[in-house]
């Protein structure tokens, strides 16, 4: 088991979050017709870096979305990174 730090909530078990995606992608423009093929890049497509990445996740118990930092070789946990201030 590893602990990921909820920057709201602090230190929890792994389990308790899930992966949302890379950090960065950008949604395709809506205002203009998106392929099929467009949406399942931006969607499913992934980049996976090895070594420092940058990550969407969320702390499915507090429901916040937040980035994390993490070294993809080693799963160290490099830091997180709140959308939104406490108490927002
Ligand atoms: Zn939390």
């Amino acid at each position: 088991m590893q602990l990921f730090p909820c920057p709201f909530c602090g230190a929890r078990d792994e389990r308790e979050f899930h992966f949302m995606g890379e950090a960065g992608k950008t949604r395709p423009d809506t205002q203009q017709p998106v392929s099929d093929a467009d949406w399942a890049a931006y969607l499913y497509d992934q980049r996976n870096d090895k070594g420092r990445v940058r990550e969407v996740w969320m702390h499915l118990p507090c429901r916040e979305v937040f980035g994390m930092q993490r070294d993809s070789v080693t799963m160290q946990v490099l830091g997180t990174t709140a959308f939104r201030k406490a108490g927002a």
